[in-house]
C-alpha cells in the first residue's frame, strides 16, 4: 500500500484540499487506482452538527456520511463516490478507542495516545487504503496545532511500516512594498513539521504569482528538499486548472518516482472539458442566509461551474441575503435559486422571492428547504393562507411536516434522512427529460417532508410531484406550463462532477440562457 500524506503549514485555508485533489487526479490519470482520505483534527465525530457559518458546507456522501467539504472537492475532481470512512476526525478515533476500552479489548492495559490512538488512526487509514494503488491523505489544520499531533505521529509511524511520501503545502507571501517572495514562513513551518519527525519529500508553495527560481533555490537549501521538489502552486482563476498547473511541473511523475514507479499522466480529457470558452453570460440570484461565507454553498457554485463548461454559459452568482432582499434585486436576474437551509429566519423573504419567480416565470430551482418553501408558496397561492412548515410555526396548515421516523429522535448528530435514496421519475416530466432515466439516486439531508395529507389537494391544483422515493415520499416538484420551475427534496449539487455535471443544474443553466436570448 502506498500513501501520500499532505500536511499544511503557515496558515489554514491555503487550498490544501484542492492541492490534494489535484495530486490524486494526476495519479488517477496515470491509470492508478487512487483514493483520498481527509483527516479533520476537531473533536466532532463528523461534520453533521457544525454550523455553515463556522465551517462552510456540510457535504453529504452517497452512504449518508456528513463530512468536511473537502470530500466534495475530491469527488468532483476524481468523479468517484467516497464513503464516510474517508473522513477521519479526532472525535471518531477517540470514540472507537473509548468503546474498545469499555468493552475490555485492551486487556487491562493503560490506554494512551501512543500507541492506542495512533494504532487506531493507522488501522482506519489501512482499511480505506487496502484496495488502492495510492491513498492520498490530507491532514487538516496547520502543523504545530496541538490537535493534529496524534495524526502526524501516526503518519510518521506509518512511514516506517508502509511506503509513504510526504508533501507539505505552505504559503510564500510577497510583500507589496518590494514584491519579493518571502520564504521564512515556509522555513519555519518545515522546521515545525520536522519536530514531529517528518521530513517532507516535496514542498508545494502557494503564492500570488509563479514561484521564482531563486525562491525555489532558497526553500530547497533551507528545507532539505531538492530544488525540483519545490512546486509552484500560484493563484489561478479556476481551481480545476490546478491539476494542469501541477502536472506541468511533473509532480505526479516525481511522486511515483519516490515509490520506484514510472508512468505518464494523461489529462487531455480533463483539459478539453475545462478549457471550454464561455459564449454567453447569465445571472443567477442565490437567496440564502449564510452569505458571508460563500463556502457554505460551495457545491452549488461548483455544480454551476460544471454546467458552464458544457453549455458555454458563464453563470454570475448574485449572492442575496434573504433577510435584506429587495424587489429590485431580482429584476435583472435570469434565474432564482433557493438552496437548502435550517430554521425560520429569512423564510418569508424566500417565499416572496419564489412568488416573484413563479409569477414572472423566471427559471427557478429550489433545493431541499427551497423545495419545501416552493410547496408552501404554492399552497398559499391556492388559498391555504396559513400554509407553513412545522419547522417554523405551529400552523393549522402543516403542508411541510416532520418525517414520521424523526418524531422519536433526540440526538442531533447523524439522525436526519441522509444520503442517497432511489427516486422514480415520471416519464412525462422535465426532470425525466433531464436525467433521461426512470430511476435516479440522489443525496438527502433533511428532517421534514411534504405532508402526505396535502398531496391530493396540491396535485388537483396544479402541482406536479414528478419524482417520488420508493416509500412514496415527494422528491421533485414541477409546475405545469412553466419554462423551468423545479424543486427537489434532494441536493443535486452533491453529485455534480466536472466530468458529469448534474442534470438538474444543466436544465437550470440552459433555461436561464433561453430566458436571456
Ligand atoms: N430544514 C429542512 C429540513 O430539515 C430542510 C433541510 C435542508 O435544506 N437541507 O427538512
Amino acid at each position: 500500500m502506498r500513501y501520500i500524506i499532505v500536511t499544511g503549514g503557515v496558515l489554514s485555508g491555503l487550498g490544501k484540499g484542492v492541492t490534494t485533489a489535484s495530486i490524486a487526479k494526476i495519479l488517477q490519470s496515470m491509470r492508478y487506482k487512487v483514493t483520498v482520505i481527509k483527516i479533520d483534527p476537531y473533536l466532532n465525530v463528523d461534520a453533521g452538527t457544525m454550523s455553515p457559518f463556522e465551517h462552510g458546507e456540510v457535504f453529504v456522501l452517497h452512504d449518508g456520511g456528513e463530512v468536511d467539504l473537502d470530500l466534495g472537492n475530491y469527488e468532483r475532481f476524481l468523479n468517484v463516490d467516497l464513503t464516510r470512512d474517508h473522513n477521519i476526525t479526532t472525535g471518531k478515533i477517540y470514540k472507537r478507542v473509548i468503546e474498545k476500552e469499555r468493552r475490555g479489548d485492551y486487556l487491562g492495559k493503560t490506554v494512551q495516545p501512543i500507541p492506542h490512538l495512533t494504532d487506531e488512526i493507522k488501522s482506519e487509514i489501512r482499511i480505506v487504503g487496502e484496495n488502492y494503488d495510492f491513498t492520498v491523505i490530507e491532514v487538516g489544520g496547520t502543523v504545530g496545532d496541538i490537535e493534529s499531533m496524534p495524526f502526524l505521529e501516526a503518519g510518521r509511524q506509518l512511514s516506517w511500516e508502509e511506503d509513504v511520501v510526504f508533501v507539505h503545502v505552505t504559503l510564500v507571501p510577497s510583500l507589496d512594498v518590494v514584491g519579493e517572495q518571502k520564504t521564512k514562513p515556509t522555513q519555519h513551518s518545515v522546521k515545525k513539521l520536522m519536530e514531529t519527525g517528518i521530513s517532507p519529500h516535496m514542498i508545494v508553495c502557494r503564492s500570488k504569482t509563479t514561484l521564482l527560481e531563486k525562491t525555489k533555490r532558497k526553500i530547497a537549501l533551507f528545507c532539505n528538499v531538492s530544488e525540483d521538489h519545490v512546486i509552484s502552486n500560484h493563484d489561478v482563476d479556476d481551481i480545476y486548472t490546478v491539476p494542469l498547473l501541477l502536472n506541468e511541473q511533473k509532480i505526479g511523475e516525481k511522486i511515483i518516482d519516490k515509490f520506484g514507479l514510472r508512468r505518464k499522466p494523461n489529462l487531455e480529457r480533463w483539459r478539453s472539458i475545462i478549457s471550454k470558452k464561455y459564449e454567453t453570460e447569465v445571472t443567477l440570484a442565490m437567496i440564502g442566509k449564510y452569505m458571508d461565507l460563500h463556502d457554505s454553498y460551495i457545491s452549488i457554485g461548483e455544480a454551476l461551474r460544471h454546467c458552464s463548461y458544457y453549455t458555454g454559459a458563464h453563470v454570475n452568482i448574485k449572492w442575496l441575503e434573504s433577510e435584506s432582499i429587495k424587489k429590485e434585486d431580482l429584476e435583472d436576474v435570469d434565474g432564482i435559486l433557493v438552496p437548502g437551509g435550517f430554521g425560520v429566519r429569512g423564510t418569508e423573504e424566500k417565499i416572496r422571492a419564489i412568488t416573484y419567480a413563479r409569477e414572472k416565470k423566471i427559471p427557478f430551482l429550489g433545493i431541499c428547504l427551497g423545495f419545501q418553501l416552493a410547496t408552501i408558496e404554492y399552497a398559499r397561492s391556492i388559498g391555504l393562507k396559513n400554509a407553513n412548515s412545522m419547522e417554523f410555526a405551529e400552523t393549522d396548515e402543516p403542508v411541510i411536516d416532520l418525517l414520521p421516523e424523526q418524531k422519536k429522535i433526540k440526538n442531533m448528530g447523524g439522525t436526519m434522512r441522509l444520503g442517497a435514496y432511489k427516486i422514480i421519475l415520471d416519464e412525462k416530466s422535465t426532470v425525466y427529460s433531464l436525467y433521461k432515466s426512470k430511476e435516479i439516486y440522489e443525496r438527502h439531508r433533511h428532517r421534514y417532508e411534504v405532508n402526505p395529507e396535502y398531496i391530493d389537494l396540491l396535485t388537483k391544483n396544479g402541482v406536479r410531484f414528478t419524482g417520488k422515493s420508493e416509500d412514496g415520499r415527494m422528491e421533485v416538484l414541477e409546475l405545469e406550463d412553466y419554462p423551468f420551475f423545479i424543486g427537489t427534496q434532494y441536493h443535486p449539487e452533491f453529485t455534480s462532477r466536472v466530468e458529469r455535471p448534474s442534470p438538474v443544474f444543466m436544465g437550470l443553466v440552459k433555461a436561464m440562457g433561453r430566458k436571456k436570448s
